[in-house]
């Protein structure tokens, strides 16, 4: 074993209490106490910190950490201080005489450990004082908030690239825990660390399992799901709008279960005091925004449910991750339909954003929208996406209960007819009617029941249909004209199939079943 190494192994027993460093830990920690750069991918709960604590330690002078999580900074110094290790943070909660204090502290070199905000790092005062110290390393935390294409992206991220013109000979760590290969590339190139090593973990969290389900009512599908599954267990559900996050919560404490909720248009005091009671007691579903969740630390989170799509794999893998820190069985549930599929297309058609943006934007959500139609192992899709192979996980509900695929071709004709010929000018619930040969008021004034696509879906129920629309959005042959009062129409790719030179394979839709009960390890 290397003198480094051993050092290394040293501290990591005598100081954190390990026996040996896990995964790639200890080649993290060679890379960086040896002076070289590195971007390091490593999955929640996977054992970040020690990768830049350990090298702070075996280097001269102060580890920089740069960390968006003003919060928990708190914590993480008062846990270091407990195991002897001398740390501080620089932050807007400080008065002037505290972080005059601990400047100095800085300045004079008593420090092994320096948690602050990106916002303060880039401030002059502070780099004059990092410049007039001696600087272990920069870890960048949450290294993904550098993103543009990502939702937690912070602008000052950006702005971190000063770090490598000022401070070149300073070895530089950053880490996240999702980071699609897109967002790795620009991690890596906004903050010039394209010539440091990449390390990236494996990402497969055996002990979750993954389950999407045709959504119904959502709400009563989420109750039942955590009265058969989890009862008493501590669980994290999001929504997408602050209205919703209330409503559900509402709606779960009426059903005897006690939940709280979390979103960015609460009071300060009311979501700090929610956060702290879902760490601190047992059994509380936090129903929340994706405003919920960086950085919070709670290892026994049994389910994470979500009522509406996340916007890209990249998200819901992130937030998902929140379940079973400790290893135990833990559940990643979620209820989607074809609203979602609407709805996410809408906010992207009518975001302001640019077109590239914007064309990113749909590759990640269709990208979403495979992973919730497949029919293969969620798992493998799931792992695919972040570059990794594997085999099929017998852990999530298509292995489990493997979904029936069927040749739809026919019915997604008829589908396509049907839109075609009420001219590309209605939404799905009167095409809808068409097929199934309803007459409707809006049939019958608009003559609808003389095509000769009237009724010809009728052997197929509504629940069906929907499923089948669903898809075939999801599949990019149809689209739904939100300029139009959600019109559905045909794109090209939609030719082929009408035409007979596509087939299409759909998965049927199943009635939404009571989920089966998950045992529990131990
Ligand atoms: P991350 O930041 O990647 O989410 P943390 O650094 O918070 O993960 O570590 C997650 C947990 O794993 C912590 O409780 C930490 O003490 C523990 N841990 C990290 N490395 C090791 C190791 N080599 N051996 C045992 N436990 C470890
Ligand atoms: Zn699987």
């Amino acid at each position: 074993m290397s003198d480094l190494r051993e050092r290394a192994l040293h501290l990591l027993q005598t100081i954190f209490g390990y026996p040996a460093f896990r995964g790639q830990q200890a080649e993290i920690v060679d890379t960086l106490a040896s002076g070289g750069d590195a971007l390091v991918l490593m999955p929640t709960g996977g054992g970040k910190s020690l990768c830049y604590q350990i090298p702070s330690l075996l280097r001269d002078g102060v580890g920089v950490v740069v960390s968006p999580l003003i919060a928990l900074m708190q914590d993480q110094v008062d846990a270091l201080a407990e195991v002897g290790v001398r740390a501080a943070f620089l932050n807007s909660t400080q008065n002037y005489e505290q972080s005059s204090r601990i400047e100095k502290q800085v300045r004079d070199g008593d420090l092994d450990l320096l948690y602050v905000a990106p916002e303060r790092l880039l401030t002059p005062r502070c780099m004059a004082l990092l410049e007039a110290s001696k600087i272990a390393l920069f870890a960048i935390d949450e290294a993904h908030c550098v993103s543009q294409w990502g939702h937690d992206f912070r602008p000052e991220y950006i702005r971190l690239s000063v770090l490598h013109e000022r401070f070149p000979d300073v070895p530089r760590i950053a880490l996240t825990a999702t980071a699609d290969q897109q967002t790795r590339e620009e991690i890596a190139r906004r903050l010039q660390l394209e010539g440091g090593r990449q390390f990236v973990s494996s990402f497969d969290r055996p002990n979750i399992r993954y389950q999407i389900v045709e959504k119904g009512n959502g709400r009563k599908q989420l109750l039942d799901f955590i009265e058969t599954e989890h009862p008493g267990d501590a669980g994290v559900v999001y929504c997408l709008s602050r209205k919703k996050v209330e409503e559900v919560a509402d709606f779960l404490n009426q059903n005897g279960i006690t939940a709280l909720a979390y979103h960015a248009g609460m009071p300060q005091d009311t979501r700090s005091a929610n956060q702290s009671r879902f760490l601190r007691e047992e059994g509380i579903v936090m129903v929340a925004t994706i405003a919920f969740g960086m950085g919070i630390d709670k290892p026994d989170v049994r389910f994470v449910g979500h009522l509406d799509l996340p916007k890209s794999i990249e998200g819901y893998y992130q937030e998902t991750g929140r379940a079973g820190r400790d290893g135990a069985p833990a559940n990643a549930w979620m209820a989607y339909g074809l609203q979602d599929v609407v709805q996410q297309r809408r906010m992207i058609d009518e975001s302001e954003a640019d077109e590239a943006y914007k064309r990113i934007q749909g590759q990640k959500l269709d990208a979403m929208l495979g992973l919730c139609e497949t029919i293969g192992c969620r798992r493998v899709r799931l792992l695919s996406y972040f570059g990794q192979d594997s085999g099929p996980c017998g852990n999530c509900d298509t292995c489990l209960h493997p979904p029936v695929s069927y040749d739809a071709t026919v019915p997604v004709q008829k589908l396509l007819s049907a839109i075609y010929r009420v001219d590309q000018r209605f939404g799905a619930g009167h095409v809808m009617d068409v097929l199934r040969g309803i007459d409707s008021e809006k049939v019958k004034q608009w003559k609808h029941d003389q095509l000769s696509t009237f009724g010809i879906g009728s052997d197929i129920g509504e629940q069906e249909w929907r499923a089948i629309l669903r898809q075939v959005i999801a599949l990019g042959l149809v689209d739904v004209d939100h300029d139009a009062y959600n019109a559905l129409k045909l794109t090209d790719e939609a030719r082929p199939v009408l035409k007979g030179a596509r087939q299409v394979q759909l998965r049927r839709y199943e009635k939404p079943a009571r989920p089966s009960r998950q045992k529990r390890a131990g």
